[in-house]
């Protein structure tokens, strides 16, 4: 405790602790910047069939290149921006952005057929979210069944019936739910009786120790075997091996991404990957 401790070390916390969080008030600040400097874009990661290879979609993840420095990761920038509103305007930002790109592809007579985006727990509860992005939704001519909003379950915490309420409304305006990271935070089955998704997505975690690690292999197993009988499509991710995609392939797995298939993608790259798909009717919808 700061009150036995000798005084040189309250003194050494202190200056520890200032200087912490005057890094964090800096990355905060550079981040409100990034937005208005352009400084964030949008990467895309393929998603496939798993029984055929073909092409079904995309996540869209957003990354942040400030000027002169190296591309953050999201994982480096998204907790701090969730702790500020930060998080409203870039997750805004990301879902204009992914319509943007669809119309775009489209024009350029590309079809990706279906995109997914990450929504924060806090731009979810946001009191204006779903009014928010039922006006991105007007603005583009677009199906909306071709959107997908990735969710965690932390969403549901606390907060179940309005989760419900604000998914079922989304829900008739056309778009789709997937439960990201399923299995990998507060799971809970009830939740997933309550809430009106389409999609699970099997987190990284379960997926990278296979087939070495035989209670993986039971957990995946389990959770496709509940998403069969709720009728849920699943999604694995973080698929790097032949083997993981052989097991998914034997357990009726339907979609997968990860670095066997593509790295996330910038937008460019995308759009001549999905070319390429297309090129070869190799597009799944
Ligand atoms: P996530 O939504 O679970 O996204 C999957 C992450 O796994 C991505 O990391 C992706 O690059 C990585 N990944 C995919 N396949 C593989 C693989 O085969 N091996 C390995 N090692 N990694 C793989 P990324 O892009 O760094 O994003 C990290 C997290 O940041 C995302 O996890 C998501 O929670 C969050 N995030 C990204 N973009 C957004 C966004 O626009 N809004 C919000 N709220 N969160 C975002
Ligand atoms: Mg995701
Ligand atoms: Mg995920
Ligand atoms: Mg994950």
């Amino acid at each position: 405790q700061a009150k036995s401790a000798g005084r040189r070390t309250v003194i050494f916390f202190d200056e520890r602790m200032q200087r912490q969080a005057d890094k964090r008030l800096k990355m905060n600040n550079d981040l409100r910047n990034a937005l208005n400097n352009q400084e964030l874009m949008l990467y895309f990661q393929p998603q496939h069939l798993v029984s055929k290879g073909s092409l079904i979609g995309a996540e869209a993840l957003v990354r942040w290149k400030p000027e002169g420095k190296n591309i953050v990761s999201p994982d480096q920038f998204i907790p701090m921006a969730e702790e500020s509103d930060l998080i409203i305007d870039i997750g805004m930002w990301v879902l204009d952005q992914s319509f943007m790109y669809m119309a775009k592809w489209q024009e350029m007579g590309l079809t990706l057929p279906e995109l997914s985006v990450n929504v924060s727990a806090k731009q979810f509860h946001h009191p204006d979210f779903v009014e928010q992005v039922e006006e991105i939704m007007n603005r583009y001519s677009l199906e909306t069944a071709r959107f997908n909003l990735e969710i965690t379950e932390s969403v549901v915490l606390g907060h179940a019936e309005e989760t419900v309420r604000k998914m079922e409304q989304l829900k008739e305006a056309g778009l789709r739910f997937t439960i990201d990271d399923f299995g990998a935070g507060y799971s809970s089955l009830s939740y997933l009786k309550k809430l009106p998704v389409d999609e699970l997505k099997i987190d990284r975690s379960f997926i990278c120790n296979i087939p070495r690690d035989t209670r993986d292999m039971a957990i995946v197993e389990a959770v496709l075997a509940i998403a069969r009988h709720l009728g849920y499509t699943v999604t694995a991710e973080g698929v790097e091996t032949p083997q993981q995609l052989e097991f998914l392939r034997k357990q009726e797995c339907s979609f997968y991404q990860g670095y066997l298939a593509s790295k996330p993608l910038p937008a460019d790259a995308m759009a001549r990957y999905i070319a390429k798909y297309q090129k070869q009717n190799r597009l799944s919808f």
